[in-house]
């Protein structure tokens, strides 16, 4: 028993997916394509791009794979962009006299993608781009938090003597810009406030409060946007998710399309099945879950989460039409659903329940990061569902 558990608390709750990240999926580029097309047009018009971005949104949104995007399409060799001088306004035009901003003929308005296939796509695409450079946190000695470390930021500015490449941009990706050490953001701060001609800095981040002031006043702001939950249910059916699991997580993922995906994974959806077998038959699995959940703060999220999206379906199955439950996933589901009804005798008892247990969740939740006992919290969440019996 003590080996089968050790082996269980070495698995995270859900996998990562590492998806290759370009080319980026038509649905998530139109997606995000009214906040990246005026920057496009942008920079064709003026031919002059700035050089430091900050991109936001929540996590698994895409916001890496959008830079992919963007740099992708700045280094293609049919975008054959001047590099301006980082410093100068757009106004510096001027200097190579009376150009006019070109217009857009309908040709070039319908060329806002990279072209994919010039040598720089390509190795953009293979992640083997010389002038295309990714820095990512790494993990701490501990193992458990990754960081953004002053040496990763050292090794870019020796790197200064390598200039812009052939003439061409050289851009830099900064993953999980809010992770950074003090000293690491310090070293990138001075990078941003004299950046090599023809750099260019893309910084990710869920929120630019989370990111240090002096670095997010430097950045021109990139802000993504949640996707539609029926957007995320397309790129689940693209993902040839099966169709049964395709709303719930969708509707679980809180708008986010990396989450969507983890939590169609067969790990994560047969982790969702055992919870429903637990809430149709809690006290012999009930002390086991307290301990799962209670380990990790990844898993507490997903058996909060989880929760919380099934008490709304139960919720919203005793207003359909008092005891109706064809909004309710079948098997251990609707066992759980009947078993309360039956406890708490009309439906309106049952709702009142299922309401008492997601106000537990909201405030559960809220403990997320706090130094509480985890166990503690979990108990007292579970314990009300397994109540119900
Ligand atoms: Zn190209």
């Amino acid at each position: 028993v003590t080996k089968e558990r050790t082996k269980e608390r070495a698995k995270p709750a859900v996998a990562e997916i590492l998806l290759p990240t370009l080319p980026l999926p038509e649905l998530v580029r139109n997606h995000h394509l009214p906040v990246i097309e005026p920057l496009l047009d942008q920079w064709r018009q003026t031919q002059n791009v700035g050089h430091a971005f900050l991109v936001t949104g929540v996590e698994g949104i895409g916001k890496r794979e959008t830079v992919y995007f963007l740099s992708q399409w700045l280094l293609c060799e049919k975008n054959s962009l001047p590099i301006s001088a980082a410093t100068e306004e757009p106004a510096a035009l001027g200097l190579f006299g009376s150009k006019p901003a070109p217009q857009k003929t309908s040709a070039e308005a319908s060329s806002t993608l990279p072209c994919n296939a010039c040598p720089s796509c390509r190795s953009i695409a293979q992640g083997q781009a010389i002038n295309f450079t990714e820095v990512r946190a790494e993990p701490s000695e501990s193992g458990r938090s990754q960081t953004l470390k002053i040496d990763q930021f050292r090794s870019i500015k020796e790197s200064q003597g390598f200039g812009a490449y052939q003439g061409r941009y050289r851009v830099f990706l900064i993953t999980d810009a809010d992770r950074m050490t003090g000293a690491a953001g310090n070293s990138l701060l001075k990078l941003l406030e004299e950046p090599p001609p023809g750099w260019i800095f893309f910084l990710t981040a869920a929120d630019s409060s989370l990111v240090l002031p002096t670095l997010v006043s430097r950045c021109q702001k990139i802000r993504l946007r949640p996707f539609a939950q029926i957007t995320l249910e397309s790129l689940l059916l693209e993902a040839e998710v099966p169709a049964l699991r395709r709303k719930t997580c969708a509707a679980l993922a809180q708008g986010s399309w990396k989450r969507a995906l983890r939590l169609a994974s067969d790990e994560a959806w047969l982790k969702r099945e055992e919870l429903l077998q637990m809430l149709a038959d809690p006290s012999s699995q009930l002390d086991r879950w307290v301990d799962w959940a209670s380990q990790e703060n990844e898993r507490f999220v997903f058996l909060v989460d989880q929760l919380e999206n099934l008490s709304h379906q139960f919720i919203r199955a005793t207003l359909v039409s008092g005891t109706s439950t064809q909004s309710l996933e079948k098997g251990a589901a609707q066992t759980h659903f009947d078993r309360v009804l039956k406890t708490k005798r009309t439906p309106e008892e049952a709702r009142a329940f299922w309401e008492h247990c997601a106000n537990k969740l909201a405030r559960a939740r809220q403990t997320v990061g706090l130094p509480l006992n985890r166990k503690l919290v979990v108990q007292d969440l579970l314990y009300a569902w397994a109540l119900a019996s």
